[in-house]
């Protein structure tokens, strides 16, 4: 009598704590970065292994929605090191790029490095929860490459116009841009990886590049073992 009173109270209160518990890490994954991904931003070298399509593990991380980040963990050492980390990476002789998704480098976060060619000098600038909001202007053929995606290239169609948002740094406040020209197309690019799209996706024709793969230096496709054994 007592056993069937007992088990169906321990089965309960059993179901509760797991309730409770998936729900405290759902959570926290909204709160800040996961423990995993707190392994990828601390143990990554400064230039950062860059996820390929062809490896089955980085095709999950690539093909998957990224979401974004509160504003707390913005104004965290972490996030600081993470942006510290694309930057170096993207920069690197060895990458040469001008953009990088946080997917990328094994993140689903919204967080993308984008090269401002419509600014002075031409800085490389990081966006935290970054959309496109609009696409305007004319219809633009594209030719692009992915990091991700050696040694092809394609022709995409996009427009030369966008209008995106992103959250201010410092305030957290939602800020809309208006970006023209080749920036516009970076954002494009960036943006679909953050949706978990490539730009193979969208591309009218895609082709074998040697020249493009030449002009980067001792790429290093070799992906650490410990990248492997996370879950993102
Ligand atoms: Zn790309």
């Amino acid at each position: 009598m007592a056993i069937r009173l007992v088990l169906p109270a321990l089965i309960c209160v059993g179901a509760v704590y797991g309730v409770m518990y998936y729900a405290a890490k759902v959570q926290a994954r909204k709160d800040s970065f996961t423990k995993d991904e707190l392994r990828v931003i601390r143990e990554s070298p400064d230039v950062m292994y860059v996820t390929q399509e062809i490896d089955s593990l980085d095709h999950i991380i690539l093909r998957k929605e990224s979401t974004e980040l509160p504003q707390a963990a913005l104004k965290g050492d972490d996030y600081k090191l993470l942006v510290k980390k694309m930057l170096v990476t993207i920069q690197d002789p060895s990458q040469d790029g001008v953009g990088l998704a946080a997917p990328q480098v094994g993140l689903n976060r919204r967080i993308a490095v984008v090269q401002r060619f419509d600014k002075e000098g031409e800085p490389f600038e990081v966006y935290a929860n970054v959309r496109i909001e609009r696409l305007f202007g004319d219809e633009v053929d594209s030719p692009e490459g992915c990091l991700s995606y050696p040694p092809f290239s394609g022709i995409v169609p996009r427009r030369d116009s966008v209008i995106v948002s992103y959250s201010d740094p410092t305030s957290g406040e939602k800020v809309l841009e208006s970006v023209g020209g080749y920036t516009a197309i970076i954002f494009q690019h960036e943006c679909d990886h953050l949706d978990g799209h490539l730009y193979i996706d969208k591309a009218d024709t895609v082709f074998v590049n040697p020249a493009w793969e030449s002009e980067r230096t001792s790429f290093n496709y070799d992906k650490p073992a410990w990248l492997s054994e996370i879950n993102i």
